[in-house]
């Protein structure tokens, strides 16, 4: 094990300079990740030796100019078969996938509530630019930061003005919902956008020292006046449709580039 770590540790202090060549695409539904397979024309690897035997994940793999692209999916749960939403499945599959396929890049791609009061509007596609907690609350002194677990995201200022993309703090829960405490904490996170794997990604990816970007469609206003489920399912295929259209124009931008280009 020593070794394999001595490995990623070499190749992510070389990546700041380096040309991205690959380009791993996590994504936590698979109605959110299709349309973008199908856009990017990516086809399943049936075998995918990389997981373990049975885990319901999946790896759907093709090329984009210069990139090579993986998209990969915690799939469906075993024994209830809908999607494995929320931090735990996406850690263990941003993990196992990042030590296989050391990406150069890694892209959180997905959807989010969004907080009107911050600018959001539904189909806003987002890039996180901090990324935080809500509900890890530890109140004992250092293990309280250690629990809203803030991390800054990679500098991408050039790349968020060339594709004008709206940037904005996210906050990570493993709830759809919202109580009030989570609210609280939120709004002490400071976020615009809300969701169930973001954060999870940014220490996964800080652990294989891999650069990640994370894009998150605005699929309910949270501080709105509809019942999020409802919100949620209602503009779910637009935000899958705006993800598969933002996505390729992310992957066209860095291809060529190194990390360092993306920041201004
Ligand atoms: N009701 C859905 C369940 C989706 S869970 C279904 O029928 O399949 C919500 C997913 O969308 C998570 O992956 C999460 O990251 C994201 N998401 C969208 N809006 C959210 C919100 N308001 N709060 C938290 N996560 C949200």
């Amino acid at each position: 094990m020593a070794g394999s770590d001595d490995v990623v540790a070499e190749k992510g202090g070389e990546r700041a300079s380096d040309v991205i060549k690959t380009v791993m695409v996590v994504i936590a539904m698979q109605a959110e990740a299709l349309p973008l397979v199908e856009t990017l024309q990516l086809v399943e690897d049936e075998q995918a030796t990389i997981f373990p035997k049975g885990a319901p994940w999946k790896k759907y793999s093709g090329d984009l100019d210069a990139l090579n692209v993986h998209v990969v999916i915690p799939g469906k749960d075993k024994s209830l078969g809908v999607d494995s939403v929320g931090t735990v499945p996406a850690s263990l599959l941003t993990y196992a996938a990042g030590v296989a396929l050391q990406p150069d890049l890694i892209i959180n791609a997905g959807t989010a509530g969004g907080f009107q009061a911050k600018g959001a509007n539904i189909g806003d596609v987002y890039i996180a630019t901090e990324f935080a907690n809500h509900d890890r609350r530890i109140p004992i002194p250092v293990f309280d930061k250690y629990g809203v677990g803030t991390m800054e995201a990679i500098p991408a200022g050039k790349l968020i003005k060339d594709l004008k993309l709206k940037e904005g703090k996210l906050s990570t829960g493993n709830s759809l919902d919202m109580t009030l405490q989570d609210e609280e904490h939120i709004k002490a996170n400071d976020a615009t956008v809300k969701d169930m794997e973001g954060a999870a990604l940014a220490y996964v990816a800080d652990l294989l020292a891999i650069p990640l970007i994370s894009l998150k469609a605005v699929t309910d206003i949270v501080d709105g006046n509809k019942p999020t489920v409802e919100e949620f399912l209602e503009n779910m295929s637009m935000a899958a449709s705006a993800l598969s259209r933002t996505v390729p124009l992310v992957l066209k931008y860095v291809s060529g580039k190194s990390v360092a280009d993306l920041s201004s």
